[in-house]
């Protein structure tokens, strides 16, 4: 068993996707009160304090490749990989542009392919890594208004399932944390009306905070998730059960 995979406090290369706010702040903050070197990468800045702040735009594999390639000067391979940056274009399927379908599809899921390809490049040789996509409970349920989005997040199932095969055996897992509804700028625009609708749905009967996604992820990146790969870990209140 690998040294750093048993100890917690043994400061490692973090990298965290869409971490200026919402869930992606969250994550990176947690990572970062642990003692780990982090690196966040966003368009337009704003890292949490403490943290490495890089720009990259997902959807442009070059900006990718110099992205990890900073990381890697400043904080050593990346070890644990959080693919979270993310957007929404909703709206009814026969309203849906090629763009609003291509666009959702480029940042979500072929945004994560590109981060998960380059840091696999590091982790084999490392001989260690954890990949962590945050998808949504829509992913698996399915969401009227949200076709582009579901197929984008129910793609990182299969994705991150395909690499726990490909990557298990170098001591790499993949896995999925599928987020609820959260208190977030990307849920800020549904109406109030639309908010106590959706909260009757929950079990729990409340969005979840940022902070409860993200010590789903700190738990799967550390020491009590070494041998749990190609799962899907909800973090929906109870809205997803069954799927
Ligand atoms: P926010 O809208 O608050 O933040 C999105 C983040 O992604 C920002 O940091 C943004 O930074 C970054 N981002 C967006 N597009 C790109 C891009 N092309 N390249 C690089 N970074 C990008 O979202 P949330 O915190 O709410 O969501 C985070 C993740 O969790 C998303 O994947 C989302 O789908 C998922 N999720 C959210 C839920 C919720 O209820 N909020 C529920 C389930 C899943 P910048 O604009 O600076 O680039």
């Amino acid at each position: 068993m690998n040294v750093s995979e048993t100890t917690p406090h043994e400061p490692r290369s973090v990298l965290v996707t869409g971490g200026n706010r919402g869930i992606g702040r969250a994550i990176a903050e947690a990572f970062l009160a642990q003692g780990d070197k982090v690196a966040v990468t966003t368009r337009s800045g704003g890292a949490p304090e403490g943290a490495l702040d890089v720009r990259c735009d997902v959807t442009d594999a070059a900006a990718v490749e110099a992205a990890f390639a900073e990381v890697e000067a400043a904080h050593g391979p990346v070890e644990v990989l959080v693919a979270n940056a993310g957007i929404t274009a909703d709206t009814l399927v026969l309203r849906m542009s090629e763009e609003q379908w291509s666009s959702v599809i480029d940042t979500n899921l072929t945004g994560s392919f590109r981060l998960a390809k380059r840091a696999t490049k590091g982790m084999l040789r490392m001989r260690r890594g954890r990949i962590i996509f945050i998808s949504s409970v829509v992913g698996l349920l399915g969401s009227a208004g949200q076709v582009n989005y579901a197929a984008s997040k129910a793609g990182l199932v299969g994705m991150a399932r395909s690499l726990a095969r490909e990557l298990g055996s170098r001591s790499i897992t993949a896995n999925v944390v599928s987020p609820g509804f959260v208190e977030t700028d990307m849920t800020d625009v549904l109406t109030d009306e639309q908010r106590a609708a959706i909260k009757t749905q929950v079990p729990l009967g409340r969005y979840a905070a940022p902070e409860e996604v993200a010590a789903a992820v700190t738990w799967l990146a550390g020491p009590g998730g070494a041998y749990v790969t190609g799962a899907v870990i909800p973090v929906d209140g109870g809205l997803g059960m069954g799927h």
